[in-house]
């Protein structure tokens, strides 16, 4: 069966003392999911956040990474190096990295293959823009995407990959993509899947859906068959909102 997962993105907010006061207030809101529920703080409150969150099922992720495993590459941080300090999850490809940091499928396929080596679980994100859903190339960016990224892997990698579709137009925008929509897409991408590999791994591979999940919307989009959780940021770092988001997941 698969796994509903709810993962919160950070992104570059919370400092030091928000990061720890947001994860006390996470502990005393979450006390328990059949969803694995997952953070992503700031690089630099990686560490800490682990710290605090020992003994709780909460899991931490990090944003991003590079793809080489160490070297003179400024500012940037490798897979043994979170995994060193006990962080095993990845999120790769946010739309945020693609728009202003110029990542492109061809460096995110690097990044994927350096994470798996390195024994990382990666949520993948993907996802089309808002004039590429109006002129009805959705599908085929999706497609292209993950094939571009992914689909190079061999079928049993795909056991560390959650994927994430994040519409462009619905991320922090407010803008929601219906219960409908995200059901289709997903059942897209299982089709997909089955047609790149087979229906056990489109079937076991879960599917987050991400772009202004709230509270009061959470519940219907998990509700679809398809979707297996969501990625969330803005409502993510409102204790109160998340662990609202987490519940309607199960
Ligand atoms: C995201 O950044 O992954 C995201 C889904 O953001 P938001 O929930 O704020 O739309």
């Amino acid at each position: 069966m698969r796994k509903k997962i709810v993962a919160g993105n950070w992104k570059m907010n919370k400092n030091r003392e928000e990061t720890t006061r947001l994860i006390s207030e996470l502990k005393t809101a979450i006390q328990k999911s059949d969803a694995e529920v997952i953070i992503a703080p700031t690089f630099v409150n990686l560490a800490e956040s682990l710290g605090e969150l020992k003994g709780s099922f909460i899991q931490v992720s990090a944003q991003n990474m590079h793809f080489a495993e160490s070297g003179a590459y400024t500012g940037e941080i490798s897979a043994d190096m979170l995994k060193s300090i006990g962080v095993s999850t990845v999120i790769l490809g946010h739309s945020e990295r693609r728009a202003y940091f110029g990542e492109d499928d061809a460096l995110l396929a690097k990044k994927v293959d350096a994470a798996l080596k390195a024994g990382m679980r990666i949520i993948f994100c993907f996802g089309e823009e808002l004039d590429q859903r109006k002129s009805g190339d959705h599908f085929k960016v999706v497609e292209s995407q993950l094939k571009n990224a992914l689909f190079h892997l061999k079928g049993d990698a795909w056991k560390n990959i959650v994927l994430a579709f994040e519409p462009v137009w619905a991320i922090g925008t407010g803008e929601t993509a219906s219960p409908e929509q995200a059901q289709e897409m997903h059942a897209f991408i299982r089709k997909t899947l089955t047609e790149a590999y087979d229906s056990g791994i489109a079937e076991g591979v879960s599917i987050l859906y991400g772009g202004s999940v709230k509270p009061g919307n959470a519940e219907e989009i998990f509700s679809k068959a398809d979707v297996d959780g969501g990625l969330i940021g803005g409502a993510s770092l409102v204790a109160a909102d998340f662990a609202a988001i987490v519940a309607a997941a199960g």
